[in-house]
């Protein structure tokens, strides 16, 4: 009931009045509207006399359409100028840094003491990616690290790339001789592989596999690992309301009937709800993995054997990479009408390798910064023939990755790493932006004393007024025990305050980039590294100071926890409502251009999700509408706002 409440919340009349953004906000962001001329819509009930479906799950959206140029939003050193592979991949790899699925990869990485992530570029040297791909790691390792005599491998040239459709193939496969037993402890998804290292050799390209309806239109590590990926697609299930309630909801009307979505996306449990929504809703879809490293191979399994055309196994050569993609946009009897992407490379081959296809795709749908970078890179250059949707900077999206997730990680990474207790710890957060308000509240409701250091006088402010003491990093950092970054700058803890910590101190980062804290000034002869579990350094000062290093300065949540399933609820329904919106529009209302989320998706994502707390919105009398200028069914913000 609470349910169909909350879809009459948003189904309700058409937009009369329409809030104008303005032109230029105070940032000097530019905020289009590309309203199209007012169209007027019966909207009785869900389910009933609709025009389009997308207006039908999400009305008024149509006078909500705006773009934005994000480009300020992205580091130049996120992206590299040219279009080459090597930058292209360069980027992926970036990208799925900050990825939920980057803790699973840095599990299996650090657990291999050879293996290096450049942290700078996001890239792994050349000898990493072939160990990986060969399975000629050995693991050793886990007594102490002396600096003295070794230094590190800093090399940060990238892999050998392989062109696709062409190139060198680097088919051979890690064997299990891997040790999972630090990496079971922390991971969310256990790998029910079992399979025998002979059997792990074998190249999924080679092997001639079939699901029990007789389809081989798919390429998985091994099918007979399915059933357990279905569990893992049943318990993801359980904790993504939003996507779930799209899908009952939109199942009869189909809206994405006749899509033919080729996605590259991570393939994890919370993924192939997403897939398998978008083909409860009508799609056909043809999907592979976004990156080489990120696949949960019995899901992949289990999405196979539930029919739909899977590309992707872990620890893909990059060879493998481009024939996934490949294999998703080029077969008999396909072409495809829509790109759902994270990172850009399916939109990047087709373009590319196939632009007359290209040119029939009806919209792309992207996940990431880079990719969404590049989306706007190509419509600057005119070479974007089709719309765009950026979801990476949706309102809901953006707060739930920021703020809700990181407040629940923070403790989760901590706790998992250290086994610390939080209650009369002094901590201090460096930046009180969104990831470090999240982090601020979760410790000072356990009970720790909280500084914060901000350079930002508004940021500062909004911190003292949480109750939150600002102060210099110099002036507390004797005291802290727990030390925490997330300005997403560079060098905010230099070696020096390293000096100057108590012994047992905990530093970890939750910004963007490892060079939040001046890891490799701790690469010294006279400091010791001793790895205590994965994740976990103590690095050992001459007198016998010791402090805790988390993920080697990268972010600890991806590293040390995992994201929780309602974040990436939260992300797929923006994903799959920007796919209906795209599918159904009619022509002319979008071109070919980059656009943001509409407001009203924005907040129908988060009415999707209201149900779950049992939450009951509060509707305008016709007075109070008519007072604030507002439509009662939305969009309640301008574009502008800042939640
Ligand atoms: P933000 O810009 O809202 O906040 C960063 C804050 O740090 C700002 O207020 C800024 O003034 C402050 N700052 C900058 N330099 C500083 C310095 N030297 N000392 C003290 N404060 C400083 O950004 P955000 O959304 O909070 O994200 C912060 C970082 O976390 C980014 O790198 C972002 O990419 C990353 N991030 C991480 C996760 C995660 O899961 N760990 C999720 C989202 C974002």
């Amino acid at each position: 009931m609470a349910d169909q409440d909350a879809v009459q919340q948003c189904i309700v009349s058409p937009q009369e009045e329409k809030l104008e953004p303005p032109s230029d906000n105070s940032e000097g962001e530019v905020i289009q509207s590309h309203a199209s001329s007012a169209v007027k819509f019966t909207y009785d009930s869900f389910g009933q006399g609709m025009e389009n479906l997308t207006r039908k799950l999400v009305p008024g959206v149509e006078e909500n359409v705006s773009h934005e140029d994000t480009r300020e939003n992205v580091k130049a050193s996120d992206v590299r100028g040219d279009d080459s592979l090597e930058a292209r991949a360069a980027i992926r790899r970036l990208e799925f840094k900050r990825s939920r699925n980057y803790r699973r990869s840095l599990q299996f990485i650090d657990d291999t003491p050879d293996s290096q992530v450049d942290d700078d570029s996001g890239t792994f040297s050349p000898q990493t990616v072939g160990k990986l791909v060969s399975g000629s790691i050995s693991r050793s390792g886990e007594g102490k690290q002396s600096f003295r005599e070794e230094s590190r491998d800093d090399d940060k040239e990238e892999g050998e790339l392989a062109v696709p459709g062409g190139g060198k193939s680097r088919r051979r496969y890690r064997s299990r001789s891997l040790s999972q037993s630090s990496t079971d402890s922390y991971s969310t998804c256990a790998s029910y592989t079992g399979s025998s290292s002979e059997e792990d050799e074998v190249s999924p390209r080679e092997k001639n596999q079939k699901n029990s309806k007789g389809s081989s239109d798919f390429c998985v590590k091994n099918i007979s690992q399915a059933a357990f990926g279905r569990r893992e697609i049943e318990i993801a299930e359980q904790e993504m309301p939003g996507i779930v309630a799209l899908r009952k909801r939109a199942t009869d009307d189909k809206p994405l009937k006749g899509a033919k979505i080729v996605g590259c996306t991570h393939i994890n449990a919370q993924t192939a709800v997403l897939i398998e929504t978008l083909v409860e809703l009508g799609a056909s879809v043809r999907w592979s993995a976004c990156n080489i490293f990120s696949t949960q191979n019995e899901v992949a399994a289990a999405l196979a054997e539930a029919d739909h055309s899977i590309f992707a196994w872990r620890g893909e050569s990059e060879e493998d990479f481009w024939w996934c993609i490949d294999k998703c946009i080029n077969t008999e009897n396909w072409q495809p009408n829509m790109i759902l992407d994270d990172g850009g490379d399916a939109t990047h081959l087709m373009l590319k390798k196939y632009p007359a296809m290209f040119k029939m795709i009806k919209g792309i749908c992207e996940e990431s910064v880079t990719g969404v970078h590049r989306l706007y890179q190509l419509s600057k250059a005119g070479k974007l023939t089709v719309p765009a949707m950026n979801v990476n900077d949706s309102v809901t999206k953006t707060m739930f990755d920021n703020l809700y997730s990181c407040r629940e990680s923070i403790i989760d990474s901590l706790k998992r790493a250290t086994d610390v207790m939080f209650g009369g710890k002094q901590v201090v957060i460096c930046g009180y932006g969104e990831v470090g308000k999240g982090c601020c509240q979760a410790l000072k409701g356990l009970g720790c004393t909280v500084y914060v250091t901000e350079i930002d006088p508004v940021c500062a402010l909004q911190a003292c007024m949480d109750g939150f003491r600002v102060m210099k990093l110099s002036e507390v950092i004797r005291q802290v025990d727990i030390l925490v970054t997330a300005t997403g700058n560079k060098n905010v803890v230099t070696r020096d305050h390293m000096d100057k910590m108590k012994n047992g101190a905990i530093v970890c980062n939750m910004g963007h980039s490892n060079t939040e804290i001046d890891v490799n000034s701790l690469r010294t002869p006279d400091l010791t590294w001793e790895k205590v579990r994965s994740q976990v350094d103590h690095v050992l000062w001459p007198d016998g100071k010791r402090i805790i290093l988390l993920a080697e300065g990268r972010l600890v949540n991806l590293s040390c926890s995992s994201v929780p399933s309602f974040v990436v609820s939260i992300t797929s329904c923006t994903q799959a409502l920007a796919l209906i919106e795209l599918f159904n529009a009619p022509a002319g209302r979008y071109k070919s251009d980059v656009y943001l989320l509409p407001k009203k998706m924005d907040e129908y994502v988060a009415s999707l999700h209201l149900p779950t707390f049992d939450a009951h919105l509060t509707e305008l009398s016709d007075e109070q509408a008519k007072y604030m200028g507002l439509n009662k069914a939305g969009p309640f913000k301008p574009n502008y706002y800042r939640y």
